[in-house]
């Protein structure tokens, strides 16, 4: 038996792997984080499937279900938003595994970042724009590491996706607009890929009285580019004059 932390997606049950969906088929135990996790995705499970709402569990329950289905040689899904390896907190649990001796293993899910930018139709990096993306958040109770606070992130002016921060809008477009400029694009998604998914566009001066009349105070990601802009260069990659090791130039 394994245990298998399986990345759910963003939401959507059709952004699943196809090794997410055989296994959420095939689990006698699933715990999921209800919090976050689409109801659509977790319906993927069997009927006989015994599903477990890890948001009002401890480390301790959990442990109490693991051991179970360890003890019944039933492989477990612990199934977790977007891709477990960001803001997961799945090292807990395996530290626990260890100590209980289970073996486990993750699935890789499409993480909400990718799904804000599937949403807003955009490419993350832009030729001579930004060619760097930043995964981060704001702190909450999980503080930030001094050297990696907004304002010194900001200052490669990359392109930003911040997670759990988007109840504090007003004052990440006001710190950001410092290094971005005021004109720089930001866009919010809300449930991006769920049915009631919600897009807010504007620029760093607006966003934030914008996400306020939206009402968005949580499951939203937040990014801040340039690359937002339609307006900028686009890649030479298919210019026809542009050769490299999978095509010959048309021009000289
Ligand atoms: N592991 C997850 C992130 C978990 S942290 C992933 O890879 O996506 C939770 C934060 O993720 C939320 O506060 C929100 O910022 C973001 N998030 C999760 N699902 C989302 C969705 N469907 N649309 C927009 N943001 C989402």
């Amino acid at each position: 038996m394994k245990v298998y932390f399986v990345g759910a997606g963003p939401g959507d049950p059709e952004l699943l792997t196809l090794k997410a969906q055989r296994l959420l088929k095939s689990c006698k135990y699933c715990i999921y984080a209800g919090s976050l996790v689409s109801p659509d995705v977790v319906t993927e499970c069997a009927e006989t499937t015994k599903l477990y709402d890890s948001a009002g569990m401890t480390l301790e329950e959990m442990e109490e279900v693991f051991i179970q289905a360890r003890d019944e040689q039933e492989d477990l899904v612990r199934l977790h938003t977007g891709d477990p390896s960001i803001y997961g907190a799945i090292r807990e649990q395996m530290n626990s595994l260890d100590r209980l001796g289970i073996d486990y293993e993750v699935v890789p899910g499409v993480s909400s970042f990718q799904a804000a930018a599937a949403a807003l139709s955009t490419e993350l990096t832009a030729p001579e724009v930004s060619q760097t993306i930043i995964l981060s958040r704001t702190s909450g109770r999980t503080p930030m590491p001094e050297k990696e606070k907004l304002e010194v992130l900001a200052q490669s002016r990359s392109t930003l996706c911040l997670f759990l921060s988007v109840h504090k809008m007003d004052e990440v477009a006001k710190n950001l607009a410092r290094f971005y400029g005021e004109e720089c694009p930001a866009a919010i998604v809300f449930h991006a890929s769920w049915p009631d998914q919600q897009i807010v566009r504007g620029t760093l001066k607006d966003i934030a009285a914008k996400v306020a009349t939206a009402a968005i105070r949580k499951t939203a990601m937040i990014v801040v580019s340039q690359a937002l802009s339609r307006d900028i260069p686009v890649s030479k990659l298919y210019h026809r004059h542009f050769t490299h090791g999978y095509r010959q130039g048309e021009g000289q």
